[in-house]
């Protein structure tokens, strides 16, 4: 333990010493309860391994200069996940239940929140899983929510680098009324295989279109599309893109900057007139984007010069990691300190 090279952790597991879990049974969520196993018992004939009844979240907790362990954007995380419930017919979790276990989860296993100098982070992972044996395709009667966290490093170890993205115009990674807005293993399932194609290809990611017309941009496989044109922030609207936490704090974070938002279908063709694109999530806040290469069409756009971020991309990704660690005042309540 006292030997965790905070600096150089990647972004994989690592064993921490508890996982806190609440099980639903008879209409009711247990108190959440430590453990120190990293398997689940659970029926072969259970939901979530025939019929993809599973949900999970996201988030980080960091270490301030003061020492304080922050949680970034607890209760929406609760929130999303609930919105994931009712998206695949799973009962709905209590956000109490949530931020419990999360909270409890990350004080178990203090010890592992890096330091503030490594610019490491905690990364926190809930799931729900539905875990009565249906052999029809039915919903689960009970259901198994975990939180297992783990520390990983820096994202940007040589610097906050552009990196370039591909899009693959075979592949969707959800359908136009399905349940791309959920965060569901399916879709990521669904998306492996791009995925791939895109790594093997030197991509960092793919850039997905719109599944139902192909015209317009939807999001970066794990992370959402912005876009910086003068003084507005351009965001994609679509029914089968998943609403990230990071998009919607940089939004907050760009309209106290006083610039303008677009949150609006965008065009692919719009992509050449825009100063900057990035790419965002809990894993990295803001992938700055170096190049958008639609290769079946045999189109390039490039919002890099000499490899280096845009002004207004770093401007905000300094902005929100100073909130997260408790450099700058949380003016917006996004911040959870763990006691
Ligand atoms: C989790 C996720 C994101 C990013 O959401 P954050 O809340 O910012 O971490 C974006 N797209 C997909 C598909 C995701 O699963």
């Amino acid at each position: 333990m006292d030997t965790i090279d905070w600096k150089n952790l990647s972004f994989g597991y690592l064993k921490t010493d508890f996982n806190v879990r609440s099980y639903f049974k008879d209409g009711q969520w247990s108190k959440p309860q430590e453990t120190t196993s990293e398997s689940i018992d659970i029926h072969m004939a259970a939901t979530c391994l025939h019929y993809g009844q599973e949900a999970f979240e996201g988030l980080k907790a960091f270490r301030g200069k003061d020492g304080k362990i922050r949680i970034f954007r607890l209760e929406e995380n609760a929130l999303r996940m609930q919105s994931s419930c009712r998206g695949i017919l799973m009962q709905e979790l209590p956000i109490e239940i949530f931020e419990e276990t999360v909270l409890k989860a990350v004080k178990l296993n203090e010890k592992y929140v890096p330091p503030y100098e490594s610019g490491a982070a905690l990364y926190i992972r809930p799931l729900l899983i539905g875990t009565s044996p249906q052999v029809g395709v039915k919903a689960s009667k009970e259901y198994l929510f975990l939180v297992f966290v783990t520390p990983v490093g820096p994202y940007f170890k040589e610097g906050f680098k552009p990196t370039p993205l591909v899009i693959l115009r075979s592949f969707d990674r959800a359908a136009p009324q399905g349940t791309g807005t959920y965060k569901i293993g399916g879709n990521y399932a669904a998306s492996l295989v791009a995925g791939e194609k895109a790594h093997q290809m030197g991509y960092s990611a793919v850039l997905y279109l719109d599944p139902k017309e192909k015209k317009y941009i939807d999001e970066g496989g794990p992370a959402n599309f912005f876009a910086i044109k003068g003084n507005t922030y351009i965001t994609p609207a679509s029914s089968s893109i998943l609403p990230s936490i990071t998009n919607k704090s940089l939004i907050q974070l760009a309209e106290d900057m006083g610039m303008t938002i677009e949150r609006r279908p965008v065009l692919e063709e719009e992509l050449s007139t825009f100063d900057e694109a990035g790419i965002c999530g809990t894993a990295a806040v803001i992938s700055p984007v170096e190049r958008i290469d639609d290769i079946e069409e045999n189109k390039s756009y490039k919002f890099t010069k000499d490899g280096i971020a845009g002004p207004v991309s770093t401007k905000l990704y300094n902005k929100l990691r100073a909130i997260q660690y408790g450099d700058e005042p949380d003016t917006h309540n996004w911040v959870t300190i763990v006691e």
